[in-house]
């Protein structure tokens, strides 16, 4: 089977498309490279052994179809898309113009070339604020979210939804990630933010590589183990494990999955762990809570254990480990000199 990942060469197009490739699947990368490089779909090509077609463009631009058109895939992982949360409340309209029209361009395509398959990269933010834990699939989707991003996910639900039921034979995979972390143990691809990393890892892993002096800890009242907030923490390898399980067991109409652990840590115990992977000492301070948190989000991941015959496998403490032999190989990321 031939796989399209769009936005395959950001952090987990690039770890799925690895898994895939290791499974025996081809895949093609669309990406326009806005939040991503080159230099990442090289060394998953590096790693696997295996030569991966990459095609540039902005899939939400008109007549993005075009570029595909000698392209032949019999299924689709849309990954492609603006991800920042803080980002979106300033560009609303830039986050819904590229996270609506990339999907909708794809379904257009997907349809003209009679492709039935798609995996949609979704997110634990479609549940809003949380009103029961552990969150299972039958939890309120799309009630009261507090940013575009957060709208945009929901709002790709509902097209996706009302695309397959205009066109049965579509089969998709609605995928809920809670909290990626983590990169290849190789430590040769990993999550590579552009500039101040918003997400509580990636900027972990800089402080303790030296390259910011501490850790914000976004308030410390919140009812849980110590304070701070807990999240559910998944191995970004698991995660693309995930995306393979999917395409394996798709089938008609639309099914949402929770891929989470079921685990919650606590933004504290994240340091920790960090630091114990490490070796290397992770300062912080606790200032006011971030704007739009949450006090805790756990996946309650059983369908999709039972479903796909998918669960994670790999701990916070290999997360640590990994994201680390990332960070401390490549303190530039994929460039060869951070330049923010
Ligand atoms: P990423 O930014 O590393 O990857 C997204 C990729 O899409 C990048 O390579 C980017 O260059 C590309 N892209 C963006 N706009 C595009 C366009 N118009 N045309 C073509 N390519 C475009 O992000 P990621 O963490 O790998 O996330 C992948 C998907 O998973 C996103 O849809 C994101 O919203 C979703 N997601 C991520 C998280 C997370 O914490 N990382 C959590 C839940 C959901
Ligand atoms: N967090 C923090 N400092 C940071 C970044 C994040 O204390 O610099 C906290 C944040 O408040 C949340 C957890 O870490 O409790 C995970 O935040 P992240 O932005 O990684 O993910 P999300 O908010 O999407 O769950």
């Amino acid at each position: 089977m031939r796989v399209l990942l769009t936005g395959g060469a950001g952090y987990i197009g690039s770890h799925t498309a690895l898994v895939l490739l290791e499974r025996g699947y081809r895949v093609v990368v669309l990406d326009d490279f806005s939040n991503s490089s080159v230099e990442a779909v090289r060394r998953v090509e590096e790693l696997t052994g295996e030569t991966i077609p990459l095609i540039e463009a902005d899939l939400a631009a008109p007549g993005a179809a075009a570029v595909l058109s000698g392209v032949d895939f019999d299924a689709v992982i849309h990954f492609a898309g603006l991800k920042a949360v803080g980002e979106s409340v300033q560009q609303p309209v830039r986050y819904y113009r590229t996270n609506l029209d990339s999907t909708l361009n794809l379904l257009d395509l997907m349809a003209e070339r009679g492709v039935a398959k798609l995996v949609f990269s979704s997110s634990a933010t479609v549940y809003g604020d949380p009103r029961y834990l552990p969150q299972d699939e039958q939890h309120p989707v799309g009630v009261g979210l507090t940013n575009p991003y957060g709208w945009s996910k929901a709002m790709n639900e509902q097209i996706i939804r009302d695309a397959q039921a205009a066109r049965p034979e579509l089969a998709a995979a609605l995928l809920r990630y809670f909290n990626p972390v983590g990169a290849h143990p190789s430590g040769r691809i990993g999550e590579d933010p552009a500039g101040i990393p918003n997400n509580l890892m990636p900027y972990i892993a800089q402080v303790a590589v030296g390259a910011r002096e501490r850790l914000s800890v976004f308030g410390d009242g919140y009812p849980t183990v110590d304070g701070t907030g807990v999240r559910d923490y998944i191995h970004v390898m698991d995660l693309a494990e995930g995306h393979a399980a999917a395409l394996e067991h798709l089938t008609s109409g639309v099914t949402a999955y929770n891929l989470g652990s079921g685990t919650g840590s606590s933004v504290l115990e994240v340091v920790r762990a960090f630091e114990a992977a490490s070796g290397r000492p992770v300062p912080y301070e606790i200032v006011a809570p971030r704007a739009g948190d949450v006090a805790e989000t756990v996946a309650d991941p059983r369908k999709a254990n039972e479903e796909l015959g998918w669960r994670t496998t790999r701990t916070l403490a290999e997360a640590c480990r990994d994201s680390w032999a990332w960070q401390s190989s490549n303190p530039h990321g994929y460039r060869a000199e951070r330049t923010a």
